[in-house]
């Protein structure tokens, strides 16, 4: 039987890619009424089997082990999730980036930064072509292993580094309203035309209404999901363990704190405390760890 990739749900339908790569066109099929029974349905993303019918649409018969699952946008097996912020104009959110991340690492998704709308910075370039301002952010993010890419859809920088980073894999954006996701995806993908900020008030409504997920196919293999994703994020899922786990560059030190499940509050012997104390660990991430904790606390009371 053929196997092949969702890359899009409509009406009913799934439209499915094949892996036989002389297969360019997918096939429409319907998802069989097993599914339904288990209460299961495909996703974008899916790798699934299917078979052909006579009609030359075809039939999901079989879904793969899912590797991740995103519930917005409804999309399975996202290996890369491309995080955008602009650097001004909505001002660069550090807080929710490191809500952001808190979420990716849960997910056990793959992240990369983007820090967009770069030509509006002013303030002198470093010699990489980072603004001073920002050096030092990328230099944070990257030294606890985040890659940090500060990209102009604009003025076309950066953009053929995000593309590269998707080579062979399925990506999805998120961001904030107006960070310029839209204009990213149009940057980066030839032909595509996504509505962006301007374009959707000219015609005097919202973006992203009720749209379908597809995944739009890039020339180096890989897809990326033409819908964002998260925007805002709730942390029902995480608890005060997850969350400390979930600041990787806490690790090292979070082992050696004297008691185990210790959440680096106000304990002694508290080695993460110390490691903010002397710098190791840096201050905003230490105070937003601190934030996210009294809101699981909070939400766990109101529960
Ligand atoms: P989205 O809501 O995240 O999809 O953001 P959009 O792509 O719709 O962009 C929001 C606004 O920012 C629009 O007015 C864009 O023209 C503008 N914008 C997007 N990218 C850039 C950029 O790199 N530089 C500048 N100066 N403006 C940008
Ligand atoms: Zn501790």
């Amino acid at each position: 039987m053929p196997t092949g990739l969702i890359v899009k749900a409509l009406s009913g339908y799934y439209y499915v890619l094949a892996d036989d790569a002389q297969m360019t066109e997918a096939v429409q099929c319907r998802a069989r009424g097993i599914f339904k029974k288990r209460g299961i349905s495909p996703l974008v993303g899916d790798r699934v089997v299917y078979g052909l019918t006579e009609n030359g649409e075809g039939t999901v018969d079989e879904i793969l082990p899912r590797s991740s699952e995103l519930i917005r946008p409804p999309v399975a097996n996202i290996d890369l999730a491309v995080l955008v912020f602009s650097v001004t104009e909505p001002a660069l959110n550090l807080p929710l980036l490191d809500k952001f991340l808190v979420h990716t690492e849960s997910a056990g998704l793959d992240t990369l930064i983007c820090l967009t709308k770069h030509d509006l910075m002013s303030g002198g370039s470093s010699p990489d072509g980072v603004s001073k301002e920002l050096a030092p952010v990328v230099r944070l993010y990257e030294s606890i292993g985040y890659p940090m890419l500060v990209t102009s859809a604009k003025e076309g920088i950066g953009v053929s580094e995000v593309y590269d980073r998707l080579a062979g894999r399925i990506g999805v954006v998120a961001g904030q309203s107006g960070v310029g996701k839209s204009s990213l995806l149009n940057a980066m993908v030839p032909g595509l035309s996504l509505e962006t900020n301007e374009i959707s008030m000219k015609l005097g409504r919202g973006k992203h209404t009720t749209r379908h997920v597809e995944l739009i196919r890039l020339q180096n293999g890989g897809l990326i999901a033409d819908t964002p994703g998260f925007s805002q994020l709730d942390f029902l899922q995480v608890d005060a363990e997850g969350l400390s786990g979930a600041f990787r560059e806490f690790a090292p030190y979070a082992a050696a704190c004297r008691f185990r499940g210790c959440l680096h509050l106000h304990e002694p012997g508290c080695k993460v405390q110390e490691a903010k104390e002397a710098g190791h660990i840096a201050a905003s991430r230490y105070d937003h760890y601190i934030q996210f904790l009294n809101e699981i606390k909070d939400k766990k009371r109101r529960y």
